[in-house]
């Protein structure tokens, strides 16, 4: 008579338990159901599980993902498989610190302004890239295709930048260094994803290339998303650190910042550049050293000792959701306390204050120049930061100006961004004059020293103004 084996039973260890529902698919006899009460150490919701019915058939064990989530439990208590352990018993995991290792010399590149932000990210430690292209951003996800499969990293071409940004939030949960490249329409469809990783608290790095809006618009430069990063970037009381870069040797080195600010803080940042940054050609220096990527403690990890950890911006209940807001809250202080950077350009003495940031700060530096030439004391305020504004900055140089020009190509973006900042600290504000231009074209040096002399307006001021 042929020897008969016991099959066992499951049980469901709760903590391990993600509630996916799988086992309850595969059960014929209907012994599992959905769960109704979270669990305290996950967060989750586990399914439960009635045995009255069970046949041991063993399809929930082959249908669960999660190694832990369900132990077979035999009835001869001899043959009793030991307890899988809780979550809570297993240590928690240990950081493993970035390492910072040296770089050869080597002689300045002369590359695009999207080469040098992919460069500036893989050296940052990012290994991981998840894009859709679009132009004037694609040159950079080409890059990264071409250099990541042979530092063992990853490019993905999702089929969406929705897609793209939950790969970035999923990266982010795993603790790795991970970015997207995109441009003003894509970045629209990522403001869901982005606000998912903020409010979970997951870093990450976007480097979106402002072009011509709204709409598909066209693919000339623009800064048309200053409002979008600054202030709308998904809903909830949010924000993220916004790096406005002018040089390609910036692309490069406030992308390298961008991942030091995204793991410091666990929020995304944003890039902000524009079509003739991305595009245009220029000597980057590269630095002395590179980042060697470690293991935050906090990272889902995919072992035992990180798999307490929990990535998640659900909270359901409203006073745990306020806590959470409050703390939220409290790290973008931190922000607005340590990271506004601006640049500032022949500003000790200026009684004309021009302020831009990005391509447009160019032709402004060439303006306060010519301006200087003809005995104007002009000087250029230039945002590294657009969010947090360094108003901290700009308050003593404001307070000697007795005109500021805001140069920009959107309709005052920028302009609003310093308005509310001075609001917000309170600051006397001198007589605002702007040269703006829209639709993917840039202020010119001429409009920007005319208007300085002569109070003459770029065409698209009068149907701002
Ligand atoms: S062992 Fe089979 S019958 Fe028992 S709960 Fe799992 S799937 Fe259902
Ligand atoms: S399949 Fe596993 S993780 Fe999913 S609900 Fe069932 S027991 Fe939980």
């Amino acid at each position: 008579m042929a020897a008969t084996v016991e099959r066992p039973k499951p049980v469901l260890v709760p903590d391990s338990c993600k509630g996916c529902g799988r086992c309850i698919d595969a059960c014929e006899h209907h012994c599992i159901e959905p769960g109704s009460d979270i669990d305290p150490v996950t967060g989750l919701v586990p399914v439960r599980i009635h045995l009255e019915h069970c046949t041991a058939c063993g399809l929930c064990f082959d249908a669960c993902p999660e190694p832990y989530a369900l132990r077979p439990e035999f009835a001869d208590a001899a043959r009793a498989s030991r307890p899988a352990p809780r979550a809570t018993a297993i240590p928690a995991a240990e950081p493993i610190p970035d390492a910072i290792v040296e770089l050869p010399p080597a002689e300045p590149l002369v590359i695009k302004g999207m080469y040098a932000s992919a460069i500036g990210a893989i050296l940052a430690g990012c290994r991981h890239f998840f894009g859709y292209p679009i132009t004037p951003s694609t040159e950079g996800a080409e890059l990264m295709a071409r250099l990541l499969p042979r530092l063992d990293g990853q490019f993905v071409q999702a089929v969406s930048e929705v897609a793209a940004i939950n790969m970035l939030y999923g990266a982010g949960s795993a603790g790795v260094r991970a970015t997207t490249f995109t441009s003003s329409p894509g970045f629209s469809l990522m403001l869901e994803g982005l606000s998912y990783m903020m409010g979970a608290r997951v870093p990450g790095v976007v480097v979106n290339v402002m072009r011509g809006g709204p709409g598909l618009g066209n693919i000339a430069p623009s800064q048309s998303d200053i409002k979008l990063a600054c202030r709308g970037l998904g809903h909830g009381d949010s924000h993220a650190i916004v790096l406005a870069p002018a040089t390609p040797q910036e692309m490069l080195e406030l992308t390298m910042l961008a991942f030091d600010l995204a793991f410091k803080y666990r929020n995304p940042v944003i890039v902000l550049a524009d079509a003739y940054l991305a595009q245009m050609t220029g000597r980057v220096t590269l630095p002395r050293t590179m980042v060697q990527p470690g293991v935050p403690s906090w990272a889902v990890a995919g072992d035992e000792a990180h798999r307490r950890n929990l990535i998640t911006s659900i909270y359901l209940s409203e006073t745990e959701l306020e806590g959470e807001n409050l703390r939220l809250l409290a790290k973008y202080a931190r922000m607005v306390d340590e990271e506004p950077r601006a640049d500032l350009f022949e500003c000790g003495d200026a009684e004309i204050l021009i302020v831009a940031c990005n391509t447009p700060s160019r032709m402004a530096k060439g303006a306060v120049r010519t301006l200087r030439a003809r005995g104007v004391k002009a000087g250029l305020f230039r945002p590294l930061t657009l969010w947090p504004f360094p108003i901290r900055a700009l308050a003593p140089v404001l307070g000697r100006a007795r005109e500021v020009v805001v140069v920009e190509a959107s309709a005052a973006q920028l302009e609003d961004e310093m308005r509310l900042a001075i609001s917000h600290a309170n600051l006397a504000t001198p007589p605002i004059t702007r040269v703006n231009r829209l639709g993917g074209i840039l202020p010119s040096h001429d409009e920007i020293v005319s208007c300085v002399v002569s109070g003459a307006r770029a065409p698209a001021l009068e149907a701002t103004a």
